[in-house]
């Protein structure tokens, strides 16, 4: 039999792992971390679950190609679903399985004045318009194109690069609307799509959620998945889902070494005869995959040599593919608020967060999931976003533990002020459950520059798609979401089946 070691046990890796376990080959997952799931984790604090990653599963839409894969790799089990009592409380049919449906993607707050983005787009376009009618035609063409986007999918049968006429035409035809949405909103950014609105309660909901610098398509889209009922949150929050892959993938017989990071992929002319351990252990192979941050690949696990060339362009050119990341903090709160549901953004006193200065906030209310909380209290987390010169600020002060810990708190201090004077009515009910910076994502998963995703799209700068090969390694290949920009889970989850077809088709 066959043997392929995997190097991660994030989505992508265990994707990986578990097809090629299905058609039949030997495979080990080696990875550096105590729990799978990399980036897609969470953890317990105090009675208390924390959430590090799913806000929107793209691919949660049964009878999509993606739902499928999820469903194989072991995400989504059943069908359970959320219901709202009469008194406003959410409850699940099942803790650890099905779907929390979102009736809205997220809202914002500014001088009182609320709006929502409804997973309803016809609700959200009346109340638009109503907001503001001069903004009507720019309203009126976000909300059609955003029903247009509700077709647009990555696609996970085979590589890209492996894909023949008649699968493009397939693609083309079921994503027949990408090449309007491109012209539209494909080249300006999204501060440039709320430019192109009068009021400032549009401008801020646009510009609020996602980093501003990310091309307007981008936003259009994660509106559109939520639109199409196709971007839901699976029940039991990322922990659980990425705890679901493991256990796929081990019932499968697949073995899984957590706690157990790998030095270096071994090499031997132009193949790989394995990997190497910390402690000198060498575990032969005929396969590897490295699912591992690609920055760390190619300079801890593989010469850079190596690296293909339009991702060591990547790498290189900073100011084209930049990368975001987050300064977070999540929250206990003794109390069963039903304030707002989701996400809110609200404009706050002025913070300076890593090196920027910051005037509004996001508080996203985890009510949906009462498996995360004690009765009658909730989490929920804050994220502020955080740019590459945010990391060099974040990694210079984590030189000195005190200094960057007693940095955390301080401002976990000022955010907790700011929610009291957003919230009155949770003063003395907050507690501060854990706070985590660009630099965890460092520490934790290996992560470039603590970057969350992969490379932003730039306006005008050429996107590329990395074929998960290594030139001049015969049986070496890559996963995860480093190969296409922007990343996320569809692209973790496709590029492991990638990697595995390639495996099974190829070799
Ligand atoms: C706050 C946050 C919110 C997010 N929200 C969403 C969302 O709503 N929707 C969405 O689609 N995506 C979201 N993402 C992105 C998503 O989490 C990632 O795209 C995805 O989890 C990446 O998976 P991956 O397998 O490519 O990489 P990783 O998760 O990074 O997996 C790589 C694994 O390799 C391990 N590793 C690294 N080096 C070694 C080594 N030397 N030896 C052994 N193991 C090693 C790491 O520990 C890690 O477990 C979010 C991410 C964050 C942080």
């Amino acid at each position: 039999m066959k043997k392929a070691v995997i190097i991660g046990g994030g989505i992508s890796g265990m994707t990986a792992g578990i097809l090629l376990q299905k058609a039949g080959f030997e495979t080990e997952i080696y990875e550096k971390n105590s729990v799978p799931g990399g980036q897609c984790t969470g953890w317990k604090r105090e009675g208390y679950t924390i959430d590090n990653c799913v806000h929107w599963l793209t691919g949660s839409k049964p009878g999509t190609e993606l739902y499928n894969l999820w469903s194989e790799i072991g995400v989504l089990r059943g069908d359970g679903t959320v219901k709202k009592t009469s008194d406003g409380k959410m409850l699940l049919d099942k803790a650890d399985s099905g779907i929390y449906k979102k009736e809205v993607f997220y809202s914002v707050e500014l001088g009182g004045q609320i709006l929502t983005l409804w997973r309803d787009k016809e609700r959200t376009r009346k109340e638009l318009l109503k907001l503001s009618p001069e903004d009507a035609d720019e309203i009126n063409k976000l909300i059609d194109y955003a029903a247009m986007a509700e077709c647009v999918t990555v696609p996970v049968e085979k590589p890209m690069d492996k894909m023949k006429l008649g699968d493009y035409i397939k693609l083309g035809a079921s994503m027949k609307e990408m090449p309007k949405i491109m012209k539209e909103y494909g080249k300006i950014t999204i501060k440039e799509l709320a430019e192109r609105f009068n009021h400032p309660l549009i401008r801020f909901a646009i510009t609020g959620y996602m980093p501003d610098n990310y091309l307007a398509y981008a936003f259009v889209v994660s509106y559109a998945t939520v639109t199409a009922e196709n971007g839901d949150v699976p029940l039991g929050g990322s922990l659980a889902m990425a705890l679901r892959v493991a256990d796929r993938y081990k019932e499968l017989g697949g073995k899984l070494h957590l706690g157990t990071p790998v030095a270096k992929v071994l090499i031997e002319g132009k193949k790989t005869a394995g990997i190497e351990l910390f402690d000198g252990t060498k575990i032969d192979s005929d396969y590897v995959i490295c699912s591992s941050d690609m920055d760390h690949t190619f300079h801890k696990l593989l010469p850079e040599s190596f690296m293909p060339k339009a991702l060591k362009k990547e790498f290189e050119k900073r100011e084209d593919y930049p990368v975001n990341s987050g300064f977070q903090i999540a929250f206990g709160i003794e109390d069963n608020f039903t304030g707002f549901v989701g996400t809110r953004l609200f404009d706050c006193e002025e913070l300076v967060v890593g090196r920027q200065k910051v005037k509004h906030m996001s508080l996203m209310s985890y009510s949906f999931e009462p498996t995360f909380a004690p009765e009658g209290c909730v989490v929920m987390q804050t994220n502020f976003e955080q740019n590459e010169d945010d990391y060099e600020y974040w990694k210079a002060l984590y030189e000195d533990k005190d200094k960057y810990n007693a940095k955390k708190a301080e401002l976990a201090e000022e955010v907790v002020r700011r929610i009291v004077a957003k919230f009155p009515e949770l003063s003395g009910k907050i507690k501060v459950l854990d706070v985590w910076t660009p630099m965890t994502y460092t520490r934790y998963c290996n992560s470039f520059k603590g970057a969350y995703m992969a490379f932003v799209e730039r306006k005008g700068v050429k996107k590329y798609t990395i074929p998960g090969i290594v030139k001049g390694l015969d049986n070496v290949y890559l996963a995860g979401q480093w190969l296409m920009s922007p990343g996320g889970l569809p692209v973790a989850l496709a590029t492991g089946k990638y990697a595995a077809w390639r495996i099974i088709n190829e070799k």
